[in-house]
């Protein structure tokens, strides 16, 4: 029924847009392709194409934005769906998107429809750097090209978010600011997109050497503040006197640094061969070794899934050994993982094997209970999952998932002899929290933040207890027996006064209902009020340090790689929600299609919501 729906108001818009448009600029249109020479130009390259067909291709792309930018509209009947697909289907297939958008808008400038600008590519060092513009600041260090030495950036880049500790290559849109203000910027700057992000943060060191732009700092090695990646030319980077090696890609995977991850000394480029094998070149080689089949993006390896784990030299559990030279990491021992992950944080090592395999939910049970740190146990059953802590004093637990209902005593009972004294709500919606007043004592601390204690009170639901610790604000701090616990309110992209909660102590995270370990989120980006303000709390989330999240869904933990998948995934709907409306025939067909053939088989339970996910990207990005 949708899908009716979202055609009959477009067909509409379509001819009233058309009509406006002659009204406005009769010029522009008297000048303008008509659908009968685009489909000429079409039939044209399809009948005799040149051997080196890209310029043939341009020019028709460029007509066809000519075509829609002067407020024209491909006709509603077969001749003009039949072009529309051939054009965005065929004739762009394999134009980088960004060249398109560059087309497009060079097509505005010729019609006089936007000032003239030029789109760049800058990369952005991961670090900021004093310097004086108006008063002493902070700058950005910006280059155009690996090959140029860094400069300060006085300017802001509209659109962009820089968080420090990450290191950027985006691409923008630069505008001439006609007459500025003094001590104003001549040019403008906004982003278009964002092409390629690393943070760097910390790995164990490899024969006690740390990768480039790293120092060693007792077992760990961290980002050198005055000789961070990117920020010195050469293969060496000196500091206090003392030279730090470079690390070949191998000895980086040998220190526990993912393919992915591994860093290239400023002359090099990063690419993979088909074994997903990280290989630092020179950039005047890569076009060669494309041909020969290396990647610019790490290549999927396909794994069998037999569990005969082994342990990587960075304290991760790997399924088996095919899935650890996937990783290319080099094995530290046969078997899982064991103990303690740090002397620091008391996670255990063979917690990191849930983040891909699940544990064994017992038939008879209905549920498990694993501890994952000293005094952190995770509960898993019915599709949810939560945790709570033993701490001396009592336990404090987490939620009261309703499926879960009166295992949750029986799973406390197992495994300790104290007394419940505290509940913390992570967000007040009842299926996470609704069996909290059946299973709990009235007398023990109910804990929420002021908006969802508001909630609550609103609900008055007499399984769900009024909360009489009420906590304001972005953060708390809990110290309750052995256990700190932190909570933090990063925006309401779920309900009003979810929280982020953490344990500094172990590492670990919890927050319900944002994504979904190896899922495609809950229906509508887990019915989120602003679809922006979610895609945003995945960055937030990720300055934040846990190894492990407990995501309140699914039989996994979650870890940093599944939010920035969650994130990809949010984002491609948004874009092909986007190329859905700009083709201006079926949208939801459109967004739904693409979404699935990128998503399948790298996503569970795709099929389930991804229309819902489509339509409710459609409807926000028509509602902006
Ligand atoms: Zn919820």
């Amino acid at each position: 029924m949708k899908l009716f729906l979202t055609i009959i108001p477009l067909i509409f818009l379509g001819i009233v847009g058309l009509q406006e448009s002659y009204a406005e600029d009769m010029a522009v249109v008297n000048s303008s392709i008509t659908q009968q020479e685009l489909k000429t130009m079409v039939e044209n390259w399809m009948n005799n194409p040149d051997e080196n067909d890209t310029n043939q291709r341009l020019e028709i792309m460029k007509a066809y934005y000519a075509f829609k930018e002067t407020g024209q509209k491909l006709s509603h009947d077969r001749e003009g769906l039949v072009l529309m697909n051939q054009i965005t289907k065929m004739v762009s297939f394999d134009m980088p998107r960004e060249e398109l958008d560059e087309l497009r808008s060079q097509v505005r400038v010729e019609l006089g429809l936007e000032t003239p600008s030029e789109t760049k590519i800058l990369y952005i060092d991961s670090k900021l750097v004093d310097c004086v513009g108006v008063g002493p600041q902070k700058c950005m260090n910006v280059r155009e090209s690996m090959d140029f030495s860094w400069k300060n950036f006085y300017d802001s880049i509209k659109g962009f978010d820089y968080v420090e500790g990450k290191s950027y290559k985006i691409s923008v849109k630069v505008t001439d600011v006609e007459n500025p203000p003094a001590d104003s910027s001549s040019k403008k700057y906004e982003l278009v997109e964002i092409l390629d992000t690393k943070s760097y943060s910390k790995h164990i060191p490899y024969n006690n050497i740390c990768a480039p732009g790293y120092v060693s700092l007792g077992e760990i090695c961290v980002l050198n503040d005055r000789c961070g990646p990117g920020i010195y030319p050469g293969k060496v980077c000196v500091m206090d006197g003392v030279k730090q090696p470079y690390l070949r890609p191998y000895q980086q995977g040998n220190a526990g640094i993912s393919a992915n991850d591994v860093i290239c000394t400023e002359d090099r480029q990063l690419l993979f061969k088909s074994d997903a094998t990280p290989v630092c070149v020179k950039p005047s080689s890569m076009d060669r070794l494309e041909k020969i089949g290396w990647h610019v993006d790490i290549p999927p390896i396909a794994c069998t899934l037999e569990y005969a784990p082994v342990c990587g030299v960075n304290e991760k559990t790997y399924g088996n050994m095919c899935a650890l030279t996937a990783d290319h990491v080099a094995m530290k021992n046969k078997g899982e993982c064991k103990a303690i992950m740090h002397d620091t944080f008391g996670l255990f090592e063979n917690t990191l094997q849930y983040a891909s395999i699940p544990p064994i939910v017992s038939e008879e049970k209905g549920y498990v209970v694993t501890e994952i740190a000293n005094g952190v146990f995770w509960l898993v059953g019915s599709g949810y999952q939560t945790m709570f802590l033993t701490t001396g004093e009592g336990v404090v637990v987490i939620d009261a998932p309703k499926p879960i209902g009166e295992k949750y005593l029986e799973a406390i009972n197992e495994v300790t002899d104290e007394p419940i004294t505290h509940m913390i709500y992570s967000h007040h919606h009842q299926d996470h929290t609704g069996a909290a007043g059946m299973i709990f004592s009235e007398d023990i601390t109910y804990i929420a933040h002021k908006d969802a204690a508001d909630l609550l009170v609103s609900d008055n639901d007499p399984n769900r207890p009024i909360p009489n610790m009420v906590l304001e604000g972005d953060f708390n701090t809990l110290e309750i027996g052995d256990k700190t616990i932190e909570l933090h309110n990063i925006g309401d992209f779920h309900s009003k006064g979810n929280w982020l909660i953490l344990l500094p102590q172990y590492e670990i995270a919890m927050l319900v209902d944002l994504f979904r370990p190896a899922e495609s989120p809950y229906r509508a980006f887990g019915v989120t009020p602003d679809i922006d303000l979610y895609l945003e709390t995945h960055d937030v989330l990720q300055t934040f340090d846990f190894t492990v999240l407990v995501s309140g869904h699914t039989e996994l933990l979650a870890t940093k790689k599944h939010v920035g998948t969650n994130q990809m995934f949010t984002q491609s709907i948004m874009d092909n929600a986007q190329i859905g409306l700009d083709s201006d025939v079926d949208s939801l067909e459109i967004c739904v299609n693409t979404s699935i053939s990128q998503w399948e088989g790298k996503l569970g339970n795709l099929d389930a919501f991804m229309v819902d996910h489509c339509n409710a990207m459609i409807e926000y990005l028509q509602s902006k």
